[in-house]
């Protein structure tokens, strides 16, 4: 069955296996507890976890899939030597099992972009927030987001239960998103997650402006879109230029797949070619339903602060 199945169902089913992988190999990190944290930047940091899932995750795929491009987040040395036994090679027979929507039967290698977060919510992941780590692995199509894995290595692991710990979801626009339970969202309620670790004034200001009735301040885009599909939250409104391509486009496609909304502040999508900036410079606005209704709230002096620069010639790019 494998070899006969579209590309892309091939693409996501060997993303399922791969994901799981990956998830086992932060816990190794974890359990061993040397993290080898490394600060990339202002509140960014690495750990020997994303470093070591990443690998996994870039060199199983590509091994499968030589000629589809692969983005992953994390910057390691392309000549390094990754040994046969830590790569994965399964593919996940429940997706395999599945039929691809027909728009996207006959896709092909240069159509695709995999953008991976090896691990989201890092800086969670060093405080013991475990929950809020997820593993993302994206697929875009012609730029848009169309197939994500969403793996949560740490559900579950309160009840220490190795066993039991961790799930997968996925999804593919066309054909639905599986791995989670969904509940009804509450009508009365308006509940906003936002991040709990990169927050700014404007990141304050506009989730005030949707009018919430609670906050959920928590790690990960991955974890939030989560919360969002479980119907646990309304919105999740991220008014900054900090998420990347790597961070949206696995939980975009999972959320669109079940018909929720993911754009940037401005209601503009998201597009994942592979030569586009790797900042969400547009901010990241997120709903299962009524995206107009929270776009609308969201004040015209906090879009200013995302609408695209004009050129440096002046003409704002009108010419033409
Ligand atoms: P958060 O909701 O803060 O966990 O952010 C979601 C994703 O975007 C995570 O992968 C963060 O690392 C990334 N991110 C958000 N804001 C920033 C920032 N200011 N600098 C670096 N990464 C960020
Ligand atoms: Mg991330
Ligand atoms: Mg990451």
């Amino acid at each position: 069955m494998a070899a006969t199945a579209p590309l892309l169902m091939r693409i996501i089913s060997s993303s399922v296996a791969v994901s799981k992988r990956a998830g086992t190999v932060i816990r190794n990190v974890l359990r061993k507890g040397d993290l080898g944290i490394v600060e990339k930047g202002k509140n960014d940091l690495q750990t020997e976890a994303d470093r070591s899932a990443q690998r996994c995750i870039i060199a199983s795929l590509h091994r499968q899939f030589p000629k589809v491009a692969i983005f992953g987040e994390e910057q390691l040395d392309p000549t390094e030597k990754i040994e046969d036994d830590f790569l994965e090679s399964d593919m996940d027979e429940e997706v395999l099992k599945m039929t691809c929507p027909e728009n996207l039967s006959n896709v092909q290698d240069d159509d695709i972009v995999i953008w991976v977060d090896p691990l989201d919510g890092t800086s969670e992941f060093t405080i013991g927030l475990l929950d809020h780590v997820t593993v993302l692995i994206g697929v875009a199509v012609k730029g848009k987001a169309v197939g994500g894995v969403i793996y949560q290595p740490y559900y579950n692991y309160q009840l220490e239960d190795e066993n039991n710990m961790g799930r997968c979801i996925w999804g593919i626009i066309g054909l639905g998103a599986y791995g989670f339970g969904k509940q009804m969202p509450t009508k009365d309620q308006n509940i906003i997650t936002t991040t709990r670790s990169h927050s700014t004034r404007t990141v304050t200001e506009a989730v005030e402006a949707v009018e919430p009735t609670e906050v959920v301040r928590v790690g990960g885009a991955g974890h939030k879109v989560l919360l969002l599909i479980e119907g646990k939250v309304h919105a999740y409104v991220f008014a900054s230029k900090g998420c990347k391509k790597w961070d949206t486009c696995a939980p975009e496609a999972v959320l669109h797949a079940i018909g929720g909304t993911l754009s940037d502040m401005l209601g503009n999508p998201i597009l994942y070619h592979r030569d586009v900036p790797r900042k969400n410079s547009e901010g990241v606005l997120a709903t299962l339903a009524n995206h107009e209704w929270y776009l609308n709230k969201i004040p015209e002096d906090i879009k200013q602060e995302f609408r695209p620069e004009p050129s440096a010639s002046g003409d704002g790019g009108s010419k033409n």
